[in-house]
C-alpha cells in the first residue's frame, strides 16, 4: 500500500465507520479543507460531518483520527479544541487507537468525545477497492460513498400499464481534492460534477432519465461557503443531495 501511509488509512477508517453509523441526513467527507473564521487560514479536517440536505452551517461536527503509540493527552485536546472553534465546530471526536489520560478527559468536557479505536480494526479495510477519483489531473483521489439519494418514477411497461421504478444513485467525494461524484445504480455510469464550472450546465447519466446533477458553490447568510450536488428533477425540484462546508465564519 505505497500511496496509503498509516495514518492515512486510519483516517479513511474513521471517515468509513462514521458515514456507516450515521443517519443519511449527515453527510462525511474525509480529509476536508474549512478556511478558519479566526485565523482565515485552511485548515485540514480528517473527517467533517455535516446536514446533508439544507445550507445549514450551524451544526458541523469534526473529528481527529490520531494513530500512533502515546495517550491523548491534555494538549491534544486543547489544540483539538482550538481547531474546533476555528472551524465552527459545535461537536468534536478525537478518535485513536491508545486511550487517554484522566485529564485529557476532563479539558475534553462536553464539546469533545475521545474515542477508542484499535489498530486490529483496520485489518481486511482497503480503500484501494474505491474507485479512483475521474477529474483530470487528480490521479490519487478515491471517491468516497456516503450517500444513496433515491428518486421514484411513474413509467409505462410494454402494455401500457404504469409501474412505478425506483432509480437509486451513490453520491459522494475524492477523498484528495473533495470533488462530488456520482454513479448511476441503473446504468452504472460513474461520474464527477465540478462546482466551480459555470458553463457546467449538469451531468445526465446515460439512462437519459429526466434529471439531472449539478454542483455549485453556495453562500448562507452570513457568508460561509459551501460546495453542494443537486439534483434537479423534471419539474425544476432541486434535491441538495452533497454538500463540503468551504469557509466558516
Ligand atoms: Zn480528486
Ligand atoms: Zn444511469
Amino acid at each position: 500500500m505505497s500511496e496509503w501511509e498509516d495514518w492515512k488509512l486510519y483516517e479513511r477508517l474513521v471517515a468509513r465507520l462514521m458515514a456507516d453509523e450515521l443517519s443519511t441526513d449527515f453527510c462525511v467527507t474525509p480529509n476536508a479543507s474549512i478556511r478558519g473564521a479566526i485565523t482565515g487560514i485552511k485548515r485540514q479536517i480528517d473527517v467533517l460531518i455535516e446536514i446533508r440536505h439544507d445550507t445549514d452551517n450551524t451544526r458541523r461536527l469534526i473529528v481527529d483520527a490520531k494513530r500512533r503509540s502515546r495517550k491523548i493527552d491534555v494538549k491534544d485536546v486543547e489544540a483539538f479544541r482550538g481547531m474546533m472553534e476555528d472551524v465552527g465546530a459545535t461537536h468534536g471526536y478525537l478518535v485513536c487507537p491508545r486511550g487517554h489520560t484522566s485529564a485529557a478527559e476532563k479539558r475534553a468536557q462536553t464539546a469533545v468525545t475521545i474515542r477508542l479505536l484499535p489498530l486490529d480494526r483496520l485489518e481486511g479495510f482497503d480503500p484501494r477497492t474505491w474507485p479512483r477519483c475521474s477529474r483530470n489531473k487528480c490521479s490519487k483521489g478515491r471517491v468516497f460513498w456516503d450517500g444513496h439519494p433515491e428518486i421514484s418514477l411513474n413509467l409505462l411497461d410494454a402494455d401500457g400499464n404504469a409501474i412505478r421504478r425506483a432509480f437509486i444513485h451513490d453520491v459522494g467525494k475524492c477523498d484528495r481534492c473533495g470533488v462530488f461524484h456520482v454513479e448511476c445504480g441503473t446504468c452504472r455510469e460513474l461520474f464527477c460534477v465540478l462546482e466551480c464550472n459555470e458553463v457546467d450546465v449538469g451531468h445526465r447519466c446515460a439512462c437519459q432519465l429526466p434529471w439531472f446533477l449539478l454542483a455549485s458553490i453556495e453562500m448562507d447568510e452570513k457568508g460561509a461557503q459551501s460546495a453542494e450536488l443537486h439534483l434537479v428533477m423534471g419539474l425544476g425540484e432541486v434535491r441538495t443531495v452533497n454538500r463540503r462546508s468551504l469557509s466558516a465564519v
